[in-house]
């Protein structure tokens, strides 16, 4: 490699870091756990670097891609989410970003999968009963019961890479499952877990004969007894069918009074405030959320209301924080290792240079040929 390639990571993504270090490349690691301040990436790529290392906390827009003009050739997202990346300036400036989609799709869904028991059997009210010295007696209903997820119906909203991890995690719990996508409906992994359904039955594995199918999204909601969401935040101007609260009173209310509502995707996707008042009225039964419209959760958000602690759950955005899933250095396996390979990819020019044919470039469209 003939030029020293200078790069700024917003944070540290731990040995993938010396990895590129150890191929020439000056790397600066802003050491904090906090994000920087947006004024200090600015001031970092105006300062020339060729790559910049992002995550969800970052806002990267005009006002980033300004500052590189000229110098900055690349903007690898520590991420399979982006919507803090705006698009559009990335495309207006030819700036290739990229992003870690894959390699926390499994991490993610187990996670989601894991959230949904833990909410439905009341794990975290019932644990406390013994930290507090409150579990008095063995009892057929008291203090609380839980709800089974065994062979209860299941709303996937949003049937890309997570939604359909998360299918095959509940295919061993026998669930019958309501598909929702407005944009990709993958009939072929459909029919492949109703074979496996199928073959569970004929084989005397499951009393019931399990389903699975593609639905309008009222009807998933009004037929499931959890709703699991797997979609990118969309705002409206993004898509034709945005997801920015996309769960607001009006589709919350058509719920079942018992369901249970699982967030891994991102937050805005709910309106928090019908959310805590669809918990303290009792329009559902429950909600586990990972993700939410501001981060982190604000001290006097309605969610921590004491009256809905039984059931609502509340995690630190974390359905990815699994050792292999966040800091392996191979790019099959951890986010950092496939973060970096993203931006090795646009500046030491893999793929003949071609910004299409890298797999990690997200905005492949800002640099198709028009012949
Ligand atoms: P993906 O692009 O493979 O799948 C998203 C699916 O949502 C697509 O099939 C798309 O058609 C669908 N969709 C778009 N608009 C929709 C709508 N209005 N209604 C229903 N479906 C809609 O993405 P993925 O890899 O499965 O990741 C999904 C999202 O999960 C990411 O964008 C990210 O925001 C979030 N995520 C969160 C964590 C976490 O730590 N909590 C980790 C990973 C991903």
């Amino acid at each position: 490699m003939n030029k020293k390639f200078r790069v700024f990571a917003t944070c540290d993504i731990g040995e993938a870091i010396d990895l590129l270090r150890r191929r020439g490349y000056e790397v600066e690691v802003y050491p904090q756990p906090e994000p920087p301040a947006k004024s200090l990436i600015v001031e970092k790529v105006k300062s020339g670097v060729d790559g910049l290392i992002s995550t969800l906390r970052d806002p990267i827009d005009a006002e980033i891609f300004e500052a590189g003009k000229g110098t900055l050739k690349v903007v690898a997202q520590y991420a399979v989410g982006f919507d803090n990346i705006n698009r559009a300036d990335a495309n207006r400036y030819k700036i290739p970003f990229t992003n870690t989609a894959d390699v926390l799709t499994e991490a993610t869904a187990e996670f989601a999968f894991f959230m949904m028991g833990t909410l439905a059997r009341k794990m975290w009210p019932a644990e406390h009963l013994t930290r507090k010295l409150k579990w008095g007696y063995w009892h057929p209903y008291l203090p609380f019961l839980g709800d089974e997820v065994t062979g209860k119906t299941v709303a996937v909203i949003g049937t890309g890479r997570i939604g359909l991890a998360f299918i095959k995690k509940c295919v061993g719990f026998d669930m019958n499952v309501l598909c929702y996508d407005p944009a990709y409906e993958n009939h072929g992994f459909v029919q492949a877990i109703q074979e496996i359904n199928d073959l569970r039955h004929a084989r005397g594995l499951t009393r019931e004969k399990a389903w699975i199918k593609y639905v309008p999204f009222e009807e998933a909601l009004r037929g499931a007894d959890f709703v699991s969401v797997h979609v990118p935040l969309l705002r409206a101007g993004e898509s034709a069918t945005p997801t920015y609260h996309l769960f607001n009173e009006k589709n919350l209310r058509l719920m079942k009074p018992t369901a249970y509502l699982v967030n891994t995707s991102r937050g805005p996707v709910i309106d928090e405030a019908a959310l805590a008042r669809a918990l303290r009225e009792n329009w559902i039964g429950g909600a586990a959320l990972d993700v939410y419209e501001k981060e982190p959760l604000p001290v006097d958000s309605p969610l921590r209301d004491p009256a809905i602690a039984d059931r609502c759950r509340l995690m630190p955005h974390f359905a990815s924080a699994a050792r292999i899933t966040r800091l392996s250095t191979d790019p099959e396996k951890g986010m950092a290792g496939r973060c970096v390979q993203g931006l090795i990819d646009v500046l030491e020019g893999s793929y003949g240079g071609d910004v299409t044919k890298m797999p990690y470039v997200v905005n492949k469209e800002a640099f198709a040929k028009t012949s």
